[in-house]
């Protein structure tokens, strides 16, 4: 069996290297390249690969199966030959700011709460963890800000490979039981934890964590949060959407989400308003037709809710059947007709058939669409 020199382990910020090419094995789609060393991260420890370039070929995936570190690619490489790797070096950093914030969180849960990890997830816009409780969101708000004090005291992350004896010893925090060499990553104070991941060598290049959002999940909660960039990012984004807020609403920005409230009380009354005026014009529109017989209304923009109502007043007014047409931006019309006591079951199919239409509804009450003129539809009724 061949062993690859774990570049990565040696140095973390390790982003090129040379290395001998041991093997390269054709694979269903592509390639499968063993190096005497690498700096390319295997997926593993709930951190995905690393991705970059071995010459000019993308690495796609790296895998680490049966003790073998294997770089897969589209396109083969000679064995005994020298290559050049390079790997993503912006993602990899953001995937050991994010775990090593996340290493944070977890420890003082842990330490405050006694939860587990119990599940962790590295997404690319932000990773998941599942503690075994309940942590409330001003819980995890007084973590949030002792994290991140943590990380501004600038802590030197320990990596060690304790012996079985002294293992019983330290109080780590693992998700399965261990075997063989065991590493330890201690971020002094906050957290101790079998890990296999890469992890920043101090805590200040984590920059910051905030914590996103906090749901029930099984007996505990799944907690999002981000690190590093990803934060700076994220309140570039938040900030963006209030200044926008603010103007349009012209708000100070810490007042935003009581403008919107105000908006939507304000929304919610004019709404009542309009419902109210739109009734009494049916109403008065409904008198106009009092015992007319069959009627057939023309209207502009109704919305489909209002075509029904205005159908429904003047159909109880009229004594026959009437139906209300109303035109849509793009010229097509929805329409109501109603009769009471009627079936217009076979009119309203005869008529969707002509005029290019659908719906239908009870008996005596049917709504739909059309797509002809009003001239279209006029002469349909006057035939
Ligand atoms: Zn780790």
């Amino acid at each position: 069996m061949t062993k690859t020199r774990k570049l990565f382990y040696e140095d973390v910020y390790l982003g090129m290297f040379e290395a001998r090419v041991l093997e390269c094995r054709e694979e269903k789609e592509g390639y499968a390249v063993l190096l005497d060393q690498t700096a390319f991260y295997p997926e593993g420890g709930g951190q995905p690969a690393d991705s970059g370039f071995l010459e000019e070929v993308p690495v796609t995936d790296v895998q680490e199966k049966e003790g073998e570190i294997l770089h897969y690619t589209k396109e083969p490489f000679e064995a005994g030959s020298l290559v050049h790797g390079r790997i993503d070096w912006k993602e990899r950093f953001d995937r050991m700011q994010q775990h090593s914030g996340e290493h944070i969180v977890s420890g003082l849960v842990h330490e405050k709460y006694g939860y587990d990890n119990v599940g962790f997830h590295m997404g690319s816009d932000v990773i998941t963890i599942d503690f075994s409780g309940v942590v409330t969101e001003d819980q995890l708000r007084e973590i949030e800000t002792e994290a991140n004090r943590y990380i501004w005291e600038d802590q030197t992350v320990e990596i060690t490979f304790p012996g079985p004896d002294e293992l019983v010893e330290i109080p780590y925090r693992s998700k399965k039981e261990l075997t063989g060499e065991v590493r330890i990553v201690t971020f002094p104070g906050a957290d101790i934890c079998a890990c296999c991941g890469l992890h920043v060598t101090r805590t200040g290049e984590i920059g910051m964590v905030k914590i996103l959002s906090v749901v029930h999940f099984r007996e505990g909660v799944r907690v999002e949060m981000i690190a590093g960039e990803r934060v700076l990012r994220y309140l570039q984004m938040v900030s963006a959407q209030n200044h926008r807020i603010s103007a349009a609403l012209s708000a100070r920005q810490e007042e935003t989400a009581d403008a919107v409230d105000r908006l939507q009380e304000e929304n919610y009354r004019l709404r009542g308003q309009l419902h109210k005026m739109e009734s009494d014009l049916f109403a008065a529109e409904a008198a106009r037709h009092e015992g007319e017989g069959s009627v057939l209304l023309f209207k502009e923009e109704m919305e489909a809710d209002s075509v029904r109502k205005l159908c429904d007043a003047v159909m109880k007014t009229c004594h026959g059947c009437c139906a209300v047409f109303s035109r849509n931006p793009d010229g097509s019309y929805k329409y109501a007709m109603g009769e009471e006591n009627g079936d217009l079951r076979s009119f309203t199919k005869e008529m969707n058939t002509a005029l290019n239409g659908r719906g239908g509804g009870k008996p005596f009450f049917v709504q739909g669409s059309v797509k002809a003129s009003e001239e279209e539809i006029r002469r349909f009724f006057e035939r």
